[in-house]
């Protein structure tokens, strides 16, 4: 298809079709979750109508049918992060959990003495495993600082990697603020340094595709639902030897290799930290997720969302009191704002009386929101299924609110 044609990727999103308070949907609340195409909605109703049966118990071909589903999805993800063998790619809940994973797992790597650095900017799914890690290991959790822009300090970042560093764990772009962080070149410093590298690649997947032998990162993780898939799904990426060294996360059936009362042993990569029936469709439907985007052409997708938030900045000027949050050189389509004199919430309820749906709080960023001395910001996130249209109609309706509620 023609690069781009946003006309024709609507109507492969029928949720986008309708009216919502009276007034056409206008979704800008996509680094929340983003919505679903047709495809993978089809994938998934496809699965269950044809091939459900549990996986990798082949006894009968609707079991077969299963596997291979669920496999070659797990091969498309690999091919989507350019992993090199689906022995590092596991399925996890999402991005929390797969940080969960990896945190719990470095307990017995980790002692007194050593650190692990996260950033000021960070989603409290990347702060939290991490400070848990820190109390039951006796390692210190340190933070990099930020600029007023948005953007990591790099002086900062020098001066506390040293060899004590032994976990970086940075997010590859921020939710609140959009900013794009330069992480193939902090994970090459950390990696000099001895540290292991996460990177949470939640809002970056649907924004580009991540290559991790570039980035060189050990862990990179993400949730299928903010990448066009569904809930309930998302993926660890790990280097094989850094996996291999990690204990299991859960125990139970699928992961073990033999089991007796005495003493049991643990199946290969990736199984060892799949315990239990996975969420086999919703695996399905990530994979056709990919597969959807991969028809795109991702150079126009990101041109596409480039413009939308080129002109929502060029716009912000025309709200009275309107203030961006987050004005990195390198950010993705996220927008934060305040507007004086009036709460994120209020202005996130009288949008959605327009139809428009943006998001308000405080993100999951609360040490963000406090560097900013905001309880909470209104964020607009855009997807390639947006128009410049869809941005006038927000700051139209930005200005009204302002007018009447200032
Ligand atoms: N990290 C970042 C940067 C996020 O934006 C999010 C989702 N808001 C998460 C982690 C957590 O993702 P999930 O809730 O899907 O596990």
């Amino acid at each position: 298809r023609s690069p781009l044609d946003v006309t024709t990727i609507r109507q492969d999103f029928p949720i986008l079709a309708q009216q919502v308070n009276g007034k056409p949907l206008v979704y800008l609340d996509n680094g929340a979750s983003a919505q679903k195409p047709a495809a993978v909605l089809d994938a998934m109703e496809r699965y269950y109508r044809e091939m459900h049966s549990n996986v990798h118990r082949g006894a009968h071909t609707l079991g077969d049918r299963a596997t291979s589903a669920f496999e070659g999805a797990r091969e498309t993800v690999r091919n989507y992060l350019n992993a090199a063998s689906t022995r590092e790619i596991i399925w996890t809940r999402g991005t929390t959990e797969a940080i969960n994973l990896v945190a719990n797992g470095l307990t017995a790597q980790l002692g007194a003495g050593d650190e692990i650095l996260i950033s000021h900017m960070e989603h409290h799914a990347n702060i939290v495993p991490w400070q848990m890690l820190a109390q039951r290991s006796g390692a210190t959790l340190k933070v990099i600082a930020i600029t007023p822009e948005g953007e990591l300090d790099l002086d900062s970042f020098e001066q506390q990697l040293s060899e004590r560093t032994k976990v970086l764990a940075l997010t590859h772009v921020s939710n609140a603020l959009g900013t794009i962080n330069p992480v193939a070149e902090l994970v090459a410093r950390a990696k000099a340094a001895g540290a292991i590298t996460l990177l949470d690649g939640a809002q970056a997947v649907p924004h580009f595709r991540p290559d991790v032998q570039a980035l060189d990162c050990d862990f990179y993780a993400f949730s299928a639902h903010k990448l066009f898939g569904p809930t309930g799904i998302g993926v660890l990426y790990g280097r094989e030897q850094r996996l291999e060294a990690l204990p299991p996360y859960q125990f139970g059936g699928e992961m073990i290799e033999r089991v007796t009362f005495e003493k049991s042993t643990w199946n290969a990569l990736p199984y060892k930290f799949e315990a239990g029936t996975p969420a086999i469709a919703e695996a399905v439907g990530l994979g056709a997720a990919i597969n959807y985007l991969n028809g795109l052409d991702r150079a126009a997708v990101e041109a596409a969302e480039h413009a939308l938030i080129s002109r929502a900045h060029e716009l912000a000027d025309s709200v009275p009191g309107m203030a961006i949050i987050g004005t990195a050189r390198n950010k993705a389509a996220v927008m934060s704002f305040k507007i004086d004199g009036l709460h994120p919430s209020d202005i996130g309820t009288l949008l959605d009386q327009q139809g428009i749906a943006i998001r308000t709080g405080h993100h999951c960023a609360m040490p963000l929101m406090d560097f900013y001395g905001v309880p909470g910001t209104a964020r607009a996130s855009f997807a390639f299924y947006n128009t410049l249209d869809e941005v006038e109609q927000l700051f139209t309706a930005l200005r009204k609110i302002q007018r009447l509620f200032v």
